[in-house]
């Protein structure tokens, strides 16, 4: 029996890293998983590949998390095809960093439109669902980042505002069953990571393991970290915390 046995999970930007690796948790302990990207032909490629059983379908669904008519007709397409929603993640992201005075309007816009309008406007549109049955988790993925970090005013801005979003979300949906946590990354290993390295001139291995050599723990993370607190939090053995950040980044907060 796995801890979400009969539960539909969204998962947004999980055509791959941390977001598919949280689609993959969730599907192994029992979840139905609808993989959300900007790709359908990725998105579905993605929900192939995860654990799946006879009568328990996955869904790739192309979805623009930060456009609300996107975000909308993907939970009702979820809801109409996989019979109900319990579990969101708000995952998608990207970066667009730039020094401030350096920073364009696009680099701001995109990165708040992304993060935080994306995870706006899936949980508006997930809500009524889990308001009506009186169930639903919530996560979202915010970042050590939110602390403050050179180049990325944009992201910094929106991975905080997540933070303030799901204490929100803790107060006005706990009355009907809902929790929302967030969980926020130190470095962990992904495509997004390895952009920055290109963008800073280094090579991959040579970045990962100069965060790694910063780190308390002396090494990166990896997705399957990140995937271990997302279960934790949409699972039964969380129903009592809501609003909360869990930084999982080895100690980084601790020494930055
Ligand atoms: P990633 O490898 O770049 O994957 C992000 C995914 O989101 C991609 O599949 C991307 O699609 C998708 N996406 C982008 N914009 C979207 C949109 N508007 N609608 C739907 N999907 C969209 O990133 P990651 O490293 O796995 O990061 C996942 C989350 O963790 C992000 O929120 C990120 O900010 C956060 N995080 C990451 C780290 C880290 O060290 N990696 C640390 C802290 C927080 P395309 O491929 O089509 O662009």
């Amino acid at each position: 029996m796995g801890r979400f046995d009969g539960r539909v999970a969204v998962v947004t930007g999980a055509a791959r890293g941390i977001g598919l690796a949280i689609a993959t948790r969730l599907a192994d302990e029992g979840a139905s998983v609808a993989v959300l990207d900007l790709d359908e032909a990725q998105a579905g490629a993605a929900a192939e590949q995860l654990p799946a059983e006879a009568g328990r379908p996955h869904l790739g669904i192309g979805c623009d998390v930060s456009d609300t008519g996107s975000a909308r007709a993907a939970v009702e397409r979820v809801v109409g095809e996989l019979g109900a929603l319990h579990i969101l993640v708000n995952n998608a992201g990207v970066t667009r960093d730039n020094l401030l005075f350096k920073m364009t309007d696009d680099d701001w816009d995109t990165v708040i439109a992304v993060h935080l309008r994306g995870a706006f406007a899936m949980t508006r549109a997930a809500q009524q669902h889990f308001v009506q049955q009186k169930y639903g988790k919530v996560v979202c993925l915010s970042s050590v980042s939110a602390l403050g970090n050179r180049g990325q005013a944009n992201y910094a801005a929106a991975k905080m505002g997540i933070q303030g979003f799901v204490r929100t979300l803790g107060i006005e949906l706990g009355p009907f069953g809902v929790t929302a946590n967030a969980i926020a990354p130190g470095f962990i290993a992904t495509d997004m990571t390895d952009a920055t390295a290109a963008r800073v001139g280094m090579p991959v291995e040579e970045f990962r393991q100069a965060a790694a050599d910063r780190n308390p723990v002396r090494r990166v993370g990896y997705p399957e970290d990140i995937a271990a607190a997302a279960a934790f939090l949409c699972s039964e053995e969380a129903s009592y915390i809501t609003g909360q950040t869990l930084y999982v980044d080895g100690g980084a907060k601790l020494v930055s």
